[in-house]
């Protein structure tokens, strides 16, 4: 997809169109807030940006980001926002299970990911009931995570994810691309 639009990416001036979905003014300037595709609509002169439904865009194997939405000990919910190629996505939520975070045996997800943290995954499978993901390898896991005690992000030291404001040490399967060393 040549055609893709990244947040940010100047549409054309405040003059020319007005926003449409997925659009924002910034210094008399027409942006895309969302990964898409651009639409004009010549006609009423609005300019949006349409994002790429997740089950069209994915497939098996595909990887993902996407933050974490919720957290029960079996699995996770995940609102996935892109997909690594640059598509994608519009709102749209897919499954971790606790089965597919690694080889051994894992207690909780709770020790895994937690709410709001953002991840890397690979799509497990697609089927009609939704998306399931997994995060068994090194590369996949959380990417940049959250204090659960004041909310900062976390830091990797080594291989300890610490908060740098309240001094607690937290469990998490992180990526080895952790952003926060
Ligand atoms: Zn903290």
């Amino acid at each position: 997809m040549s055609d893709v639009i990244f947040p940010g990416k100047s549409l054309c001036i405040e003059e020319e169109f007005l926003p449409g979905k997925n659009v924002f003014i910034e210094n008399g300037e027409l942006k895309s807030s969302a990964v898409g595709k651009e639409e004009t609509d010549s006609k009423n002169r609005v300019v949006s940006v349409k994002a790429g439904k997740a089950k069209e865009m994915l497939k098996e194997g595909s990887i993902v980001y996407g933050r974490v939405a919720s957290v029960k000990d079996s699995n996770a919910l995940i609102e996935l926002f892109s997909a690594e190629n640059g598509e994608v996505l519009a709102p749209s939520f897919a499954t971790l299970m606790v089965s597919q975070v690694s080889s051994a045996y894992v207690d909780s997800m709770k020790s895994v990911v937690r709410i709001a943290d953002i991840i890397k995954a690979k799509v497990s499978e697609i089927n009609p009931q939704g998306i399931n993901l997994s995060i068994n390898s090194p590369e996949l896991g959380v990417i940049k995570a959250y204090c659960i005690n004041c909310r900062y992000p976390l830091r990797l030291f080594d291989s300890e994810l610490k908060c740098v404001k309240c001094a607690s040490v937290q469990k998490r399967k992180f990526s080895k691309d952790y952003l926060i060393k």
